[in-house]
């Protein structure tokens, strides 16, 4: 009989949320052991973020040297899937496996399940935690039921981000920030997409106005944007499939990608043995321990990233794994989950944070907003003159701010933002919900001229007046 493995933490899960904390706990020598059943650094850096955020910066620099033939299109999509591979290390994660073990951390490759005594098995060997076991999961894609699906060949965002094949015509179903992104790639390279969400807008969960101007740039790239569209059926046709939508009617693809979300990986993990959910998300505390089903928090085991379906970000499991180094290595600090960056990297990137004003509504807040619309900025005027006589066909690209405060206190409460790479010149935003600033001061801060930021202050100031002193 092997003799148990003992460990002081144990991970199970390499990714965004498992690698960083078992570097970081390994470095301060705390004896930690991390299991992982496939690539070392998890979805995000080969079949995720990274490949999407690859070919869709590609895309971009393809379609501003354009118009292009098909053949033109084709060349560039075959030069951009070697860039998205090679970026992504042609998915080996050999590099990252080595940084792990360098940190002083233990890789045990395979797959863990919780057993009934309260051990950890992968394989043949039995592993023991001391002092802590973390749930690092993820998230897998969820499948939806639809009648046929079974029966036809269809891609997940990973299969969409892995593959060579550039695909004539593209069916997304699901509108949310994974569907968008990829209609948008796709496009970019000449496949005719078109983007199904049953919802009455993109992103279900951000403002309409904000949704309504994605959609009208996605149009411009010539992706066919079908809302309040729910598809009944799929089946295979002669030249690939074909999908039954009522009210739009048959539509049909070479190729079929479902993007309708994804769902915490707590299946099939022996949870039941912890008394935690097998289904759904892991419930956790401020320090990240998990609650049982029965509503009692476990001391020693933790849940961290995707798992947890806190704003499933790769930047949210990075902070859950410094929080719960944090806790372990005894400088705890409660997690925070205020202001965290919602971010769909399309262009115009979309980068939302706290509360919608529908939200703060929901939540019997008694909200001000103000919205601005960032061509009225310098910046702006800038642009477009320059996008004129160099021909780009971006001249009309929206972009607009919305600012959400609580009108009792005046405090920022939310902040929407669609513009050129807002993921990045809105991040203020977030910084502001996050220190719960008023819009008063808001309203004071300086933002370079001419620059995409400038279009923070006039919604600023304008609540500041609204709400008074
Ligand atoms: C197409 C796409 C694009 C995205 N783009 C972005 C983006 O631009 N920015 C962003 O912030 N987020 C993005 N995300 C989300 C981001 O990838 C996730 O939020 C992040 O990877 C979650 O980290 P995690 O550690 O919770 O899970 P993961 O990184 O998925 O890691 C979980 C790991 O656990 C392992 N595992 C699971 N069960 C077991 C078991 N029983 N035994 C052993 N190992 C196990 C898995 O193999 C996996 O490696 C994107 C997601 C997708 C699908």
């Amino acid at each position: 009989v092997n003799r148990p493995v003992e460990t002081d933490v144990l991970i199970i899960g390499a990714g965004s949320g498992g690698k960083p904390l078992a570097g970081e706990l390994g470095r301060a020598g705390i004896p930690t052991l991390v299991v992982e059943q496939a690539l070392v650094g998890g979805e995000c850096p080969y079949v995720a973020c990274i490949p999407s955020k690859s070919m869709l910066v590609q895309g971009r620099h393809h379609v501003l040297a354009g118009p292009h033939t098909d053949a033109q299109h084709r060349a560039a999509w075959t030069q951009a899937v070697d860039v998205r591979d090679r970026t992504v290390r042609h998915r080996d994660d050999t590099h990252a496996a080595q940084v792990l073990t360098s940190d002083g951390a233990g890789l045990l490759r395979g797959r863990a399940q919780v057993q009934p005594d309260r051990s950890v098995r992968v394989g043949d060997t039995t592993i023991r935690w001391r002092r802590a076991l973390v749930i690092a999961t993820g998230s897998a894609v969820a499948i939806p039921s639809l009648d046929g699906l079974d029966t036809v060949p269809y891609w997940t965002s990973e299969d969409a981000l892995s593959t060579d094949e550039r695909p004539d015509r593209l069916l997304i179903m699901g509108g949310g920030p994974i569907g968008c992104e990829l209609a948008q790639v796709y496009a970019s390279f000449g496949s005719r997409v078109t983007l199904v969400q049953s919802g009455p807008q993109l992103l279900s969960r951000e403002p309409a106005w904000l949704a309504a101007a994605l959609a009208v740039s996605l149009g411009e790239l010539g992706i066919d944007v079908r809302t309040s569209a729910t598809a009944a059926s799929v089946r295979a046709s002669a030249d690939g499939v074909a999908l039954e939508v009522p009210g739009v009617g048959t539509l049909h693809a070479d190729r079929l990608l479902v993007a309708t979300g994804k769902t915490p990986r707590t299946a099939g993990l022996g949870l039941e043995h912890l008394d935690l959910a097998t289904e759904g998300p892991l419930a956790v505390d401020e320090r990240l321990r998990v609650r049982t089903t029965s509503g009692h928090v476990l001391p020693d085991v933790f849940a961290i990233g995707d798992v947890t379906a806190i704003a499933a970000y790769t930047h949210t499991a990075n902070y859950h794994a410094r929080t719960v180094a944090a806790h372990l290595l005894g400088s705890g600090l409660d997690a925070d989950h205020t202001g965290i960056p919602r971010v769909v990297y399309t262009d115009p990137a979309v980068l939302c944070v706290g509360l919608t004003a529908d939200q703060a509504a929901e939540g019997g807040i008694d909200a001000v907003t103000a919205r601005f619309d960032a061509r009225e900025t310098s910046r702006s005027a800038v642009e477009r003159t320059a996008q004129r006589t160099w021909g780009s066909p971006e001249a009309q690209r929206p972009g607009a701010v919305e600012l959400v405060a609580d009108r009792a206190t005046g405090i920022l409460i939310g902040a929407s933002a669609i513009g050129p790479e807002a993921d990045s010149w809105a991040a203020e935003l977030a910084l502001a919900v996050r220190a719960r600033m008023r819009v008063h001061d808001l309203a004071q801060q300086l933002h370079a001229f001419p620059s995409w930021t400038e279009a923070i202050h006039p919604p600023a100031r304008e609540l500041a007046e609204k709400i008074g002193p």
